[in-house]
């Protein structure tokens, strides 16, 4: 099997190819058809599954271009997980010229306020300070299409379960939500129960 059969566009193949992505992962099989079909999606998968790219390459390849304002937005739980996932992104992305920042604490509000001006097609960050620029009305989430919650165990472990539901509160109804988890445990599920359509599980 190779990424071909998804029928991604040139941009996306070719980034593969550079990143030496030659067949997908287990978790990017069972995502990346069902992530094209906009499903709503719980996904039970550890880290080292390839579970980044299972979501970054169908979100690339919806990203429309012309569209200034964010389009997803993928949460997740720690500074050092948004930049690694951020990165994944840009490399799948590259040739799209798709446009990704990363946004968390402990770094200017000012200077992210600024990135958050120009074209960004994906933000990726960590909860509160996602919910800090959404108050403060310096990130657009009117036109956020896909919503992604990484490490969703570690989220919730981590005390973000207010901050995680503020934002999902203030996201477009219209949208595609995915969870990946690398356990599933109660406050997870109440969390894809409320706010999630029907979704289909996932398990690694
Ligand atoms: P992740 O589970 O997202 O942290 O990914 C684990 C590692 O697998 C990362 O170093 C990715 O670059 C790599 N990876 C993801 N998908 C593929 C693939 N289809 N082929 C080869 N390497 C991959």
């Amino acid at each position: 099997r190779s990424f071909k059969e998804y029928q991604l566009s040139e941009e996306i193949n070719r980034a593969l190819t550079l990143m030496k992505y030659e067949m997908p992962t287990e978790v990017q099989r069972e995502v990346i058809p069902l992530a094209m079909n906009k499903e709503d999606l719980v996904v039970k998968s550890q880290t080292g599954s390839g579970k980044t790219a299972a979501f970054g390459i169908p979100i690339c390849e919806m990203m429309s271009w012309e569209e200034r304002k964010p389009q997803a937005l993928i949460l997740t739980p720690t500074r050092e997980l948004a930049v690694q996932v951020r990165e994944d992104i840009a490399n799948i992305g590259r040739f799209k010229l798709i446009k990704t920042m990363a946004v968390f604490g402990k770094e200017p509000f000012a200077k992210q306020k600024e990135e958050l001006k120009q074209r960004n097609h994906v933000v990726v960050g960590t909860p509160g300070r996602v919910q800090d620029h959404m108050e403060r009305e310096t990130l657009a989430l009117e036109e956020i299409k896909y919503l992604i919650i990484d490490e969703a165990d570690e989220m919730l472990n981590m005390g973000f379960i207010n901050d995680v539901e503020a934002i999902i509160k203030a996201l477009p109804a219209n949208r595609t939500t995915m969870v990946f988890s690398a356990t599933l445990p109660k406050d997870v599920e109440n969390l894809c129960h409320k706010y999630m359509e029907n979704p289909q599980h996932i398990e690694i």
